[in-house]
């Protein structure tokens, strides 16, 4: 199609385009004889000097003189953004107050996938060898390999005839291969629902026929899946799935992208006799492609992925499972601050169908809407088969404290080599990487922090290295203070993990240890490989972060240690206790899940904290109503509503001046506070200067109308950005 600017008839159809760049909304453009265009259909038009890709968000709106209008460049042959995707994008943005534009781009994340796919390119043999072939021993076993198999990519056919991209080359300009094009081969097939999964107990059965129900009716309905671990959650939801699988719908299922490891993906490919599509940041840019065309065409039936994945163009889908739904990791802090379970249940509504949110510790929040009658509570309350759920104790560390210099008390050091010399395995749990915090002189008392952040630098000793753990900032760890200068005077003070497996190397010698944190592990791939060592006994003990908390299976262990159970119950965080007492339930549900009992020990200095005595007294119920109250009474979330702006910039005074205007214009009404402006707890980050502002509502008022009149008050320099958090979970 011609450019045809100057000569198009001022009448022609207009249209509303939006383009995926931070954006508030469409801007018309002249359909320029691309009359058959419909919403949802991808299109190429001029913005500023460049061409961009957008979609066509319905009519123009008609608030652009018509001469100033620019013309639709040209429409891009792919299947539309599907309708139900549209209005997800709209109202993720209506609600997280992010640009259009912006979530639009989370629902276009592969550009690529717009153009059509690449063939393979793949070799077979040429009707008939040439007369007078130069065969050497290479491209003998070429054509050997290809002697009667179907046409092989050159990767593979390298690999099989140990021969190298020249020697196929070769043969083909001697004609004895010729070059064919294959479809792209899709990295997952179509699930087999007549497969039997294992037989349900009666619980379960009653569970799965519940959660099936809904799907049959294609009926929005939330679920909460609650049972303790290795109680067959995974069984059951997977039974929901096979239900839409044969009613013809597609499925996604959202995991903290931790959790997706190869043998969660093993496990379905057991359950449904291949591999299902699987979407997260480290997926590589083909399947990325593959699979984000084979989610719009409907090949691709099933759908693992992080949160991301909620913004794929699904054709059909008919069920979003939400397994560890308490998960932090739900929630997007960067670019559009989204909570990926919240939005899943937007997703259900939106396209009719039901949500299954699944967890051993339900979030205080789902708690609340299954309270209300907003969700369905379906649960099991036993471990499948004979396991059950392990004593935990606690150490009062006041009364056993550990030897000098070490952090693991008298009765936790008996309980881990007992339980080593018995032939079983322990875990040691510490939230904390590296080996340790904070570094100090003893001569002068400097500290080393990050120039960057309000933060200390925390020691990595493998490394030989001092780290910000907030921008990534490291030093070498100096053998001289800075500060004064004195030698060999430089104090480790508290543990990291690297500190504790130093610890039990010196008291355990000879055991074999694995550490496992972001450092040393850092993707679903790293985790199974560990995961596996550990169930085939190559390690007698693991220390690790929140990483080990989630759902893996280690039947030969039998003790868990909690080497500091007062990390994270001080902190200022809203949700801190509540994630303490999950992570530690969590931890807790590894020991002793096949037939080897298991036991709980955890180190603390307050024993008597009523989130520690809950959890020792196994009294889920108390511990939730303890908090429940504690935040109606402050009118916190969920009884209360909360939205954060967040004020960054590199000059603390400009930062200080809007922070200060923004406090002065705050909505001033019954039932709305402002808290701040305040320095963010770590009010320099990365550089930037950040103040916030909180604002708490009652639960009646909606926050983005009021955040909206708020924000449109204030003229905010190019050099500072107010960053809007609806429901923020960080406060960092
Ligand atoms: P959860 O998801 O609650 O942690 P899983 O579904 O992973 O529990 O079940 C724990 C273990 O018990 C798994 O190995 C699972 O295959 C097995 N299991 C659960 N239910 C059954 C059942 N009805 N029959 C046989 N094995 C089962
Ligand atoms: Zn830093």
């Amino acid at each position: 199609m011609p450019d045809s600017d100057a000569t198009a008839p001022q009448d022609s159809r207009q249209l509303s385009v939006l383009i995926p760049l931070p954006l508030a909304g469409p801007y018309d453009y002249r359909a320029n004889g691309y009359d058959d265009l419909s919403d949802g259909d991808f299109v190429v038009v001029p913005l500023g000097p460049r061409e961009v890709i957008g979609v066509v968000w319905g009519e123009g709106q008609g608030d652009v003189d018509p001469d100033n209008l620019r013309a639709i460049s040209s429409c891009v042959s792919a299947s539309p953004l599907p309708p139900d995707l549209r209005t997800f994008v709209e109202w993720v943005s209506r609600y997280t107050m992010a640009p259009l534009g912006s979530v639009l781009r989370m629902a276009m994340s592969v550009p690529s996938a717009l153009e059509p796919p690449r063939p393979r390119r793949a070799y077979q043999r040429a009707a008939a060898v040439p007369d007078g072939l130069r065969l050497t021993p290479a491209r003998q076993r070429v054509l050997e390999v290809l002697a009667d198999g179907p046409p092989r990519d050159a990767a593979d056919l390298r690999r099989d005839a140990a021969a190298s991209q020249a020697v196929l080359t070769g043969l083909v300009e001697a004609g004895a291969l010729e070059i064919v094009q294959l479809p792209p081969l899709l990295p997952f097939g179509h699930p087999d629902t007549t497969l039997a999964g294992p037989e349900l107990s009666g619980l379960q059965t009653e569970a799965a026929q519940a959660l099936s129900e809904d799907v049959r009716a294609r009926r929005f309905a939330v679920s909460l899946l609650e049972g303790v671990t290795g109680s067959g959650k995974t069984e059951v939801y997977l039974d929901a799935v096979a239900t839409a699988l044969a009613d013809g719908r597609q499925v996604l299922v959202l995991l903290p992208e931790i959790a997706l490891t190869p043998q969660w993906l093993d496990r379905f490919a057991r359950r449904f006799g291949t591999q299902p599509a699987v979407w997260h940041s480290d997926v590589k840019s083909t399947r990325r492609r593959l699979t984000w065309r084979a989610v719009a065409s409907g090949e691709a039936r099933v759908v693992v992925g992080a949160r991301s994945a909620l913004f794929l163009p699904y054709a059909e889908l008919g069920l979003i499972v939400v397994d560890e739904e308490h998960d932090p990791a739900f929630k997007q802090e960067d670019g559009v601050a989204y909570h990926a379970r919240d939005m899943a249940i937007v997703r259900g509504q939106i396209g009719n169908f039901p949500v299954i949110l699944v967890t051993a510790t339900p979030s205080l929040e789902t708690r609340v809407n299954v309270e209300r009658g907003r969700y369905r509570r379906v649960h099991l309350p036993e471990r499948h088969g004979v396991a059950v759920m392990p004593p935990i104790e606690a150490i009062d560390l006041r009364e056993h404290a550990p030897p000098r210099g070490g952090f693991l008390a008298p009765p936790l050091r008996e309980a881990l080599s007992e339980t080593l010399d018995r032939g079983e395995q322990a875990l040691l749990f510490l939230n904390r990487r590296g080996y340790a915090p904070l570094t100090l002189c003893r001569h002068c008392g400097h500290r080393f922090g990050c120039p960057n952040c309000t933060a200390w630098l925390v020691e990595h000793r493998f490394r030989r290295q001092l780290q910000c753990h907030h921008c990534g900032f490291t030093v070498p760890r100096p053998d001289v203070c800075p500060s004064c200068g004195t030698p060999d005077m430089l104090a480790a003070c508290g543990p990291g993990v690297e500190r504790i497996a130093e610890e039990v190397e010196s008291i355990l010698p000879g055991k074999r240890i694995a550490v496992m944190t972001s450092d040393n592990v850092h993707g679903p791939d790293d985790v199974a490989a560990l995961v596996k060592m550990i169930a085939e006994r190559e390690v007698d003990l693991l220390i690790g972060t929140q990483m080990v908390a989630k759902g893996h299976h280690f039947p030969f262990l039998t003790l868990v240690g909690i080497v500091d159970a007062d990390l994270g119950l001080s902190g200022g965080d809203l949700r801190a206790a509540e994630r303490t007492y999950q992570m530690l339930q969590q931890v807790a549900g590894r020991a002793g899940r096949a037939d080897h009992p298991g036991r709980v020990l955890l180190q603390t200095y307050d024993p008597e904290h009523p989130v520690l005595t809950a959890l020792i007294g196994g009294e889920d119920e108390k511990f939730f109503q303890l908090e429940k109250e504690a935040r109606e009474f402050g009118g916190w979330p969920p009884f209360g509503r909360l939205a954060a702006l967040i004020v960054s910039g590199r000059d603390p005074d400009v930062v200080d001046q809007v922070a200060g205007a923004l406090g002065r214009a705050a909505p001033d009404q019954e039932g709305v506070r402002v808290l701040g402006p305040a320095p963010a707890p770590f009010a320099v980050l990365r550089g930037q200067h950040r103040r916030r502002l909180l604002m708490k509502t009652t639960r009646a008022i909606p926050v983005q109308p009021l955040l909206g009149d708020w924000l449109a008050q204030i003229k905010v320099p190019s050099s500072v950005r107010v960053r809007v958090d609806v429901d923020p979970y960080s406060f960092l």
